[in-house]
């Protein structure tokens, strides 16, 4: 049997997603920035795309920007708001998406922008006190707050309507990064009050190395990438444009089917923790898998056993592909810089199980017996 749980690294496409593709690659080959027929085509299918997207964020088509997907996305916000809008201060957590972490660090050694770390608890959610701390004692300096939605190793929500809130009181800019709860959850930008998100099509059924940045229409950026009049000036390059209808078609059919998929995926999630806690009493879940979580993302600490680090792969034997609770890209669990920021016991396997609407009952049984089995073995 094949299983795949690995939705928080990347999702399969969909085959309605292809099928919409197709036939752009095919026929919509005119360059969007062509004056003739061809060009004029593409166009329309971008300026369509975009105006979809911004209604189901309930943004402005103007606020939206195609981008190679969410490490570029989140690297623009950062970027841009200290080249360009004056940003000296940035609130960031210690567990945020490389993309977001590593792009801080940079602009603290090489720009001298300061950079305040605001303390999450050992599940993973920010301490919300310490952020007004940390606000109030910066409040001559001009603030970029940066947090994510969900982890993307243990799923931990962030309210985001508390810190938009929080950031309005002491005018700051905020940016989350939405990469792994858009298309999940409805998220409307107006509501929440917000300056910058950030989207990546290929974790909800989308294709790959394409996304966007949404920027409020009170801000004004300049291009982070330059080299041609893109994207209003904002984003040079020759648009990816079968990439754009790929990511709204997903967008269409996650919004579409949303609670379904929801109901579905946690029913899941649920499930697996239920079902291994059954076979094994001493496993615990780092974060709070049944509490404010990502319901797509379960990070399970494991008992000690012989096979350690051999886990990831003693399961890829056995057709099931996880992740060792760390980065997207990597399949070990070693140097997660989220699980070593929580103190979580790094002696101990976790891995991180993460689902999609492909997923089954089926699948979580065979994956329960599975590691039931690996731990006879090696225990
Ligand atoms: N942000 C988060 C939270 C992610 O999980 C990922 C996943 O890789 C990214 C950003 C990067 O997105 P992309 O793969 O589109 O560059």
């Amino acid at each position: 049997m094949k299983v795949y749980l690995d939705n928080a690294a990347t999702t399969p496409i969909d085959p309605e997603v292809v099928e919409a593709m197709i036939p752009v690659m095919k026929e919509s080959y005119g360059n969007p920035s062509s004056i003739h027929n061809f060009g004029r085509k593409s166009r329309a299918i971008i300026e369509k795309a975009r105006k979809k997207v911004a209604f189901y964020i309930n943004a402005a088509p103007s606020e939206i920007f195609f981008t190679a997907g969410g490490t570029e996305a989140d690297n623009m916000v950062l970027r841009s708001a200290i080249d360009d809008l004056g940003v000296n201060h940035i609130i960031t957590s210690q567990i945020e998406h490389h993309a977001v972490i590593d792009t801080a660090e940079i602009m603290n050694e090489k720009k001298g922008v300061k950079l305040s770390i605001v303390k999450v608890d050992d599940k993973g959610f920010v301490d919300l006190n310490h952020l007004e701390e940390l606000l109030e004692e910066n409040k001559e300096l001009k603030t970029l707050v940066s947090l994510m939605h969900a982890n993307n190793e243990i799923g931990s929500l962030l309210p985001l309507k508390k810190v938009s809130d929080l950031c309005r009181k002491f005018e700051a800019y905020f940016h989350s990064d939405t990469v792994q709860t858009m298309c999940h959850y409805r998220i409307d930008v107006r509501e929440l009050d917000i300056d910058f998100i950030t989207c990546s099509a290929h974790k909800f059924h989308g294709p790959k190395g394409v996304g966007f940045l949404y920027v409020n229409e009170n801000i004004q950026i300049n291009p982070m990438i330059t080299g041609g009049a893109q994207e209003r000036n904002m984003r040079a390059g020759t648009e990816n444009i079968h990439g754009i209808v790929g990511l709204i078609k997903a967008m269409e059919i996650a919004h579409r089917d949303m609670s379904e998929h929801e109901k579905h995926i946690k029913r899941l999630k649920y499930y697996m923790v239920e079902q291994l806690q059954k076979v094994m009493p001493e496993i615990t879940f780092n974060g709070d898998p049944l509490g404010d979580s990502l319901y797509t993302v379960l990070n399970v600490h494991f008992p000690n056993s012989e096979m350690d680090e051999m886990f990831i792969y003693n399961l890829d034997i056995e057709g099931i592909a996880a992740s060792g609770g760390s980065a997207c890209s990597s399949g070990s669990n070693v140097g997660s810089h989220v699980l070593n920021h929580l103190g979580v016991d790094m002696d101990r396997p976790s891995i991180r199980f993460s689902f999609s609407k492909y997923n089954t009952k089926e699948e979580i049984d065979y994956t329960v017996k599975v590691i039931k089995e690996l731990f006879a073995v090696t225990v």
